[in-house]
């Protein structure tokens, strides 16, 4: 349970984010026990924190790493990832993106579309250079999560569909330039039950065994992300089940020998150790309601306004055992600034510090300057 230095927070100008290290270093140790399999090759997905303390506590672990940028392969490397455990993902990876990849000497590029394949043979002839492919196949599986974070349907632009797989392998296999090494699949995000990664795994069965009939075999499965966390009750969930999530593919995968599965996890590593500590400006009472008005808004956590996602709030200051019902909302020029509607808080006043639990992955990264605003800091403890 993360314990708040409530003390040290009073001076400090809010809003900012705070990162509890102790769960982290939690976190990572239960993913270590639960995947200790040299086959199994646990990778951080870089795009769900950057914060600089953070990746290295990561990295330092030995984690590889999933990178869908070039400044996220620069930020993965200065935090000391091997640059051969960083896998490039990304529908739109750009020309210098690629090149900056290659030059690196990152492990593996996850490939989503053709014309992606035939840039990458174009650029690795140039610098005379051998590159490892995965190919991101687009499984059309419900992941029954939020349409926004659902990336491995028909419709998604993620990809390349199951039906045209053939192709893409075949063109892999002509180019002397590519070197195919294996299959990656993602299917969405803040997934909380394992059925959708069973039924990802019965699926990446059917394609190795369809393949294996070919007499092509992969060295490389990777089954992305996704994992999810508890967003109501992070105390009593600080750490995901990762033991129920790495069995479920230890018993459907069918996994070749030799062939390593790799994972890209990015939420269920960060975001509970990480918090929004923002401070009460008003308490304004409506005609029908009473708003807590607090100085953090949607540039600063735009998960509730961008995927409707709710962030349990805690009033650290008031120790009332009296409640009150408020809608929580910050002071951006857009309704959907709202963190909270109908929330029974403690009695609070101006002045009142909150944080905004389970805030470390999709949170700082994704902070703005909207409204010409300073972006929030972070403190580590
Ligand atoms: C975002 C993403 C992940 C991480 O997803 P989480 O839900 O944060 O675990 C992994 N792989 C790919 C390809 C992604 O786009």
């Amino acid at each position: 349970m993360t314990h708040f230095p409530i003390q040290k927070f009073k001076d400090i100008r809010t809003p900012f984010y705070y990162y509890d290290t102790d769960l982290l270093t939690a976190t990572l140790a239960a993913v270590r026990e639960a995947a200790p399999e040299k086959e199994f090759c646990v990778h951080y997905a870089i795009k769900a924190n950057t914060n600089p303390k953070i990746l290295k506590l990561i990295a330092d672990k030995g984690l590889g790493a999933d990178c869908v940028s070039e400044g996220e392969i620069r930020a993965a490397l200065d935090a000391g990832f091997a640059p051969e455990k960083i896998a490039f993902a990304g529908v739109g990876k750009s020309d210098v993106e690629i090149e900056f990849a290659i030059e690196s000497g990152i492990g593996c590029f996850n490939v989503e579309s053709m014309p992606e394949l035939e840039l990458i043979d174009e650029i690795a002839t140039t610098k005379d250079k051998v590159v490892d492919i995965a190919i991101r196949v687009n499984p059309n599986i419900e992941a029954h999560t939020h349409h926004y974070i659902t990336t491995g349907l028909k419709e998604n632009k993620f990809g390349i569909a199951l039906e045209m797989l053939d192709d893409a392998i075949a063109y892999c296999r002509r180019q002397p330039r590519l070197n195919l090494i294996g299959l990656h699949f993602h299917i969405g995000s803040q997934i909380t039950t394992n059925e959708p990664f069973a039924l990802l795994c019965e699926r990446i069965n059917e394609i190795t065994d369809r393949y294996s009939a070919q007499g092509i075999e992969f060295s490389s499965i990777n089954v992305g992300g996704g994992l999810g966390i508890d967003y109501i009750n992070p105390d009593a969930n600080p750490i995901p089940d990762f033991a129920s999530y790495f069995d479920a593919f230890r018993k459907k995968l069918n996994r070749r020998p030799g062939q390593t599965v790799h994972f890209e996890l990015g939420r269920s590593i960060v975001a509970q150790c990480g918090s929004l500590i923002t401070r009460v400006l008003y308490v304004k009472d409506g005609l029908e309601k009473k708003f807590v008005i607090v100085d953090a808004g949607m540039t600063d956590l735009i998960r509730p306004a961008l995927y409707q996602a709710h962030h349990h709030i805690q009033n650290l200051t008031s120790e009332a055992a009296e409640t009150d019902t408020y809608d929580v909302v910050g002071p951006i020029c857009e309704s959907s600034d709202c963190f909270g509607t109908d929330e029974t808080l403690p009695l609070t006043v101006r002045g009142d510090i909150f944080a905004l639990r389970s805030a470390g992955a999709y949170g700082e990264i994704m902070a703005s300057q909207y409204n010409c605003r300073r972006l929030p800091g972070s403190i580590i403890s």
